[in-house]
This record gives structure tokens, sequence and C-alpha cells, in this order.
């Protein structure tokens, strides 16, 4: 760790030693040489200098310090800048906090890929050609992405105590929502947590992502494993399709984060309970395509589907099909690609497999 970043956490490593006295102030805020008073919110942006190979960018930030003490929620949209729905609904999340009711405070990410974003680049970073959520924690002085990553490890992840990631259907994908909080034997402890975080989103499908070996925490950490991998209690939501900004899911998502506040009791009013009707899944499957060419879906919609049950079909640029994709399992289609173009070896949909109790 280097001298700067251990003089930033200083005031949050003194909080944390010292619970707060009744009577004394609460402290302000510090992030990225800002300081946030209690209170108060800013925005600001998260400097990412220059590397070797590529320019300097930023990530934007607004904190909402609240007026009370509280947990720190690290909200995270836009780690794909081709996915509208979290970055649209954090637009309008801007509105609904209000730091002189807050208990605790929120760091809102409200473009964590600026470049992909401005570029409408899906899945990428537009220099270096890496996925951002594959590189995490990142490093100081690698390619863009992996600076970006470094920048939200050091000043979101590491300063919060809760974590909520937030994606959608990229260009080409279609999705029915979801949410799934991290438990398993690497993540446990933080279930309860993670558990009422997720059902807070009232989003009918949540999926338990079970952290079993450490491999699954580190190889290709995404934004979420890194907050596991630093001890947070973590929820994945993913909603929107198709690059779309869909008004149905982008107020249902602002909706489902708001109520998250409540639910944490960060903000005043009762939270809407949990949903009766929750669909549990313990794991997922994949079904994947083992040719390049042109893909054409059964369907694009979630589905239950059994072992066998055709996916889809992948013809070659002569009007061919080589290959029929079948389901490998029983289950609940949950998000695919919507095509056209497929390679080998990439998965063509992510199928839930219930779980037999509420987990
Ligand atoms: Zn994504």
């Amino acid at each position: 760790m280097r001298l700067w970043s251990l003089v930033a956490l200083l005031p949050l490593l003194l909080l944390l030693a010292a619970p707060p006295v009744a009577g004394q102030p609460r402290p302000p805020f510090a992030i990225g040489g800002h300081t946030v008073v209690p209170g108060t919110r800013a925005d600001l942006d998260l400097a990412v200098p220059a590397g070797r190979s590529d320019g300097a960018t930023r990530v934007p930030v607004t904190v909402f310090h609240g007026a009370r003490p509280g947990p720190v929620l690290a909200l995270t949209a836009g780690v794909h800048g081709f996915e509208f729905v979290p970055i649209l609904a954090a637009q309008r999340l801007l509105a609904r906090i209000d730091p002189a009711t807050l208990s605790g405070t929120v760091l809102l990410v409200r473009i964590a890929h600026v470049e992909a974003f401005e570029q409408r680049v899906p899945y990428v970073n537009p220099f270096d050609r890496k996925n951002l959520n594959r590189v995490f924690p990142g490093q100081a002085d690698g390619t863009q992405a992996e600076r970006i990553a470094w920048a939200i490890t050091t000043e979101v992840i590491r300063r919060s105590d809760l974590h909520v990631e937030l994606h959608g259907g990229d260009g080409a994908e279609w999705m029915e929502a979801f949410a799934g909080p991290y438990g398993g034997p690497l993540a446990e402890a933080q279930y309860a947590q993670s558990r009422a975080m997720a059902l807070a989103f009232g989003i009918r499908n949540v999926i338990k992502y079970e952290m079993k070996t450490q491999a699954q925490v580190d190889n290709g950490r995404s934004l979420n494993r890194q907050a596991v991998a630093d001890g947070k209690p973590t929820v994945l939501v993913e909603i929107g399709q198709n690059g779309q900004r869909d008004e149905a899911s982008i107020a249902t998502l602002t909706s489902g984060l708001e109520n998250l506040l409540k639910t944490l009791k960060m903000a005043p009013g009762t939270p809407a309970p949990p949903r009766a009707d929750t669909r549990w899944f313990g794991d997922s499957a994949e079904a994947s395509a083992t040719t390049t060419g042109i893909f054409t879906p059964v369907a694009t919609t979630g589905r239950a589907v059994k072992k066998g049950d055709l996916i889809g079909t992948v013809t070659n640029y002569a009007g061919k099909e080589i290959e029929r994709i079948v389901s490998p399992v029983d289950g609940y289609i949950m998000y695919g690609l919507a095509g056209p173009p497929v390679r080998a070896g990439e998965a063509v949909v992510t199928i839930g497999i219930p779980a037999a109790t509420p987990r």
C-alpha cells in the first residue's frame, strides 16, 4: 500500500477503531483528495492518470455523506459502458437521496467506465480491449482498464462496508432481471446481509452465488468479486437488456435502490418486504456454441427448459446450419446472447438451477 493511500485511509481507520461518542461531531468523509462534510453531497471525479500506452480518464462518483452515522454503501454502475439501465438509474437516484436525512454514506459510482460509455463500446475498454469486469483489483501502473479498476478498488470498495454492483444485458444480450447475493463457504459470514440486500430490490429471480474456492474469487476477478475478496457483503443486480434505455427497468432499479436504503435503515421510511413469489436459484449452468457463425436463438425471454431442449442454431455465412445448441440441464434460462454473431466457445445462455428450498 502506498503512503498516500494510507494517509487517505487514516480518518476511516480512526473511525473504525474508535466508535463515535455521543455528542461528538461526525467526521467528514475523505475520498480521492476530496473531503465531504456530514449532511452534504459532493459530485466528484476520481482521477485515473495516464499510463504508458493510453490516456488519463476519470470515474464520476457522488458521495452522499449522511448527517447521521451508519454504514458506507458502495453502488457501482457502468462497469460495462453499454449497459444503460444501471447508468440511467444512477442518474435518477441523484435526486432521491437526501444527505440531511441519510444515516451513513452512499458512494455512488455513476459511470465506472466513462470511456466505454462515451464511445458506445460493449464489454471492453476501447483502448486496451480488456473487460474491466475481469481485471480487478487492477493496478496503478497498468493499462487503462486496470488503472480504472485500481481507482475503484482503492477509493470505493476498500472504503465501503457494503457493495451492490449494477449490470444489465449488454449490447447483444437479452435478460430477465435477477439479483445475486454472494455466499458459500468463502462469503458465508456476509451472506445474511447480502441476502437481505438482494431481496430489497423486489426482483423475482434471486440466485445465490456460492464462493466455494479461492479460484472462483480470483480468476478474471469482477468488481463484485473484488468486494467479496475484501470481505464486504456483496450483491450483483442485473437488469435491462440489449443496450436499451428501457423505462420500466430504470424505474424498477431506482425504486429497488431506494428500498435498499430503507432496508438498511440508511433512509427514513418503512421498507417494502421481500416478495412472496421469489424464485430461488442455487447454481447456474451455461450452454455454449462450439462453432463461429450466425446465432439464431429460439427465444429471447426468460423461460423454463428441460435438458435437451433446443436453445438456438448456428449457421455459417453461406446459410448452412452447422450447429444445434441444446440445454445441458433442466432449469430456467435467465439471460443469453441475442446474436447474431457468435464465436466458438461463447456461452449463448445462462440457465439458473432452481433451488429446492429458499436459500
Ligand atoms: Zn455487465
